[in-house]
């Protein structure tokens, strides 16, 4: 069992076209609040990301918000947060979330959150880190990008066992306790 204390949460900084996408980040936010799981995220009132913490902060819970310089400049900061930190660059503010965090989940969102959940991803398969990540697939939000997956593990880029790398659900609850269940593929990413 993995003790999580703490979780960073990736998500959009847009809503997505359904109203579906903002009831989930709220759903995950009371839940994390509800279960005492403090959330670090991207710190912004924008998109799924404010609903998130809106949510995480209303029932309670402690939201930490990991921003840039550029980005805060902008007028983009929550302004409720538990705590904010602020650092030069995103690649700064990427390893300051990833070190903050007991585990990673990634709500629907764009290439922001594509990309931080694949380090993530990346780094657990090298090794650096041995930290849960799972998806909440909202709407099946990221079935494409697991059909993808399942691409690689065809063109024998990725072994299959690494498919189950990564928790997919459609239930905060469910992904929660796939994260605290999680146990690490053993498998090297190397097919030769
Ligand atoms: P995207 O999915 O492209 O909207 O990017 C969202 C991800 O990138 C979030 O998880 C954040 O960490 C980061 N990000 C993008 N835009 C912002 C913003 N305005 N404020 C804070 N973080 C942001």
């Amino acid at each position: 069992m993995n003790d999580i204390k703490t979780v960073a949460v990736y998500c959009g900084s847009n809503t997505g076209r359904e109203e579906t996408y903002l009831r989930a980040a709220a759903e995950l936010g009371s839940v994390l609040a509800s279960r005492g799981i403090k959330i670090v995220f991207g710190g912004t009132h924008k998109g799924l990301m404010g609903a998130l913490a809106d949510a995480a902060l209303a029932g309670g819970g402690h939201v930490t918000g990991v921003i840039t310089e550029r980005l805060k400049a902008k007028g983009h900061t929550h302004s409720g947060l538990n705590a904010i930190e602020t650092l030069p660059t995103m690649q700064a503010r990427k390893k300051r979330m990833i070190a903050l965090a007991d585990a990673f989940i990634a709500l629907p969102g764009g290439v922001g959150t594509l990309e931080e959940f694949m380090e993530v991803w990346t780094l657990n398969q090298l090794g650096e880190i041995a930290k849960p990540a799972g998806l909440f697939d909202v709407n099946g939000y990221y079935q494409p990008l697991m059909a993808m997956v399942d691409h690689m593990i065809a063109e024998a880029f990725l072994p299959a066992a690494h498919r189950d790398a990564i928790v997919v659900e459609a239930k905060p609850d469910a992904l929660i306790s796939g994260l605290v269940d999680f146990i690490p593929v053993t498998v090297q990413k190397w097919m030769s």
